[in-house]
């Protein structure tokens, strides 16, 4: 939990200067509720730590994509990383520029190159040889020449840090390292690409700083062959990933873990090059806690259930990946706690939200799971006809609807009948 921005004021939890439960009850639930502050120190942390150095964030759009929360970033002076040409017209939307943003994902179409090529992104982060062939060609039809960098993945520290899971040789993303510097050559020499960069992104909710020293060290080697090879490599993104604190993790903190890989590329001789970085999770994570009720209480032999009025279609990370969310009451009480397994409606086994929870609870109060600001909304879905939930954002003292609730009827307004 974010120290101050989820805080409990005489038992009530606070987002802000807001009560949780007068949004609750003014917003129904379920509610995602996002603290403007939170994000903006999260962003700070990180543009601090990179003042005065060619260093830039371009915040990882598909974490958190809600257009509210991009444009408290965009006034910051973020950029963006984006995985589709949807998180492009989001981007846009938001007040966003093309022109600060680089464009990640391992299958970008035609038609997305085409739109990010009009529109004038910064840089594609381009993942295969086949990629580069498509995109010379589209950047050949517009008459563009087309900023690329190649993602390559670097395998690092698989045995030691079994939970990076992008950055190793068995999994879809990326150029093989050994493939790398060949692939750049081919680039080279394609007339509608100008090689700018080269970039990897390892994996998500790492907690440690060696494997990302590990990831520069193997990058910064091959900039030095490609770089021998006729290319010049303006910027080193070194991707997003940074973990946050969910339970009893101990990441580094953003400020620390940017100086380190900083002073990193100066040890090595590459104080000067531009470094790109793009965090999702640890920018938005723990700047948002989704809100709701318990309907039911189901005491059992073996379990007691907490049935609540969210589910997997709401926040889908501990059916899909098991993850964990501590889930807080929102107003305490002075009774003896029981263990919950804290559940949704869907009818699934695996629509769970958090189990064995020491909880003191009883029908009709509301729960917060916290750290829901990443991977949450965005994630969600209308399996079982549920409506999306609302988004709110709190600022200060006021609190404003940044999405609204879905209703019923927009879920199938684009359905029809047979005629016949
Ligand atoms: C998902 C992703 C990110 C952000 O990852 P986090 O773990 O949320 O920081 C950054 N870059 C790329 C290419 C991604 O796919």
């Amino acid at each position: 939990m974010n120290d101050s921005a989820f805080h409990y004021v005489d038992g009530a939890l606070h987002v802000e200067g807001v009560p949780a439960a007068s949004l609750a009850e003014q917003f129904g639930t379920p509610l995602y509720v996002y603290s403007r502050d939170a994000l903006t120190r999260a962003y700070r942390a990180y543009a601090d730590a990179c003042a005065g150095r060619k260093a830039t964030v371009h915040v990882a759009v598909k974490a958190n994509s809600n257009l509210a929360v991009l444009n408290v970033f965009e006034r910051l002076g973020a950029g963006f990383d984006i995985v589709s040409s949807g998180e492009l017209a989001r981007v846009l939307a938001a007040g966003g520029k093309a022109s600060n943003t680089v464009f990640s994902g391992v299958g970008k179409s035609a038609a997305e190159m085409r739109e990010a090529l009009e529109a004038g992104v910064k840089c594609f982060n381009v993942e295969s040889i086949p990629e580069l062939h498509a995109l010379n060609e589209v950047a050949k039809s517009l008459g563009k020449k087309a900023p690329v960098s190649l993602r390559v993945n670097p395998d690092v520290g698989a045995k030691t840090h079994p939970y990076i899971s992008t950055g190793l040789k068995s999994n879809k993303f990326g150029v093989a390292f050994g493939d790398a510097r060949a692939t750049y050559r081919e680039a080279r020499d394609m007339a509608n690409l100008d090689v700018v960069g080269i970039d990897c992104h390892i994996g998500s909710q790492i907690t440690e700083v060696s494997p990302y020293l590990d990831a520069v060290d193997k990058l910064l080697d091959l900039v030095e062959q490609i770089e021998s090879d006729g290319m010049s490599i303006r910027h080193v993104d070194v991707g997003g990933g940074l973990g946050i604190t969910y339970d009893d993790e101990t990441p580094p903190d953003i400020g620390d873990f940017v100086r380190t890989l900083l002073a990193h590329f100066e040890e090595r001789g590459h104080g000067q090059r531009e470094v790109y970085f793009e965090p999702g999770r640890s920018l938005v994570g723990n700047a948002g806690v989704l809100l709701t009720r318990v309907e039911y209480l189901k005491p059992g032999e073996e379990k007691n259930f907490a049935i609540v009025d969210a589910a997997m279609n709401d926040l889908a990370r501990p059916a899909m990946y098991e993850a964990f969310h501590r889930i807080v009451p929102v107003i305490e009480r002075k009774a003896s706690a029981r263990l919950y397994d804290v559940v949704g409606p869907v009818c699934e086994s695996g629509d769970w939200l958090g189990r064995d929870r020491e909880l003191a609870v009883e029908q009709g109060d509301l729960l917060a799971i916290l750290s829901a600001g990443a991977y949450g909304f965005v994630m969600s879905s209308n399996y079982n006809t549920r409506a999306r939930a609302a988004e709110i954002m709190v600022d200060g003292e006021r609190a404003r609807v940044v999405r609204e609730r879905e209703e019923v009827k927009q879920l199938f307004a684009g359905e029809s009948i047979l005629p016949d």
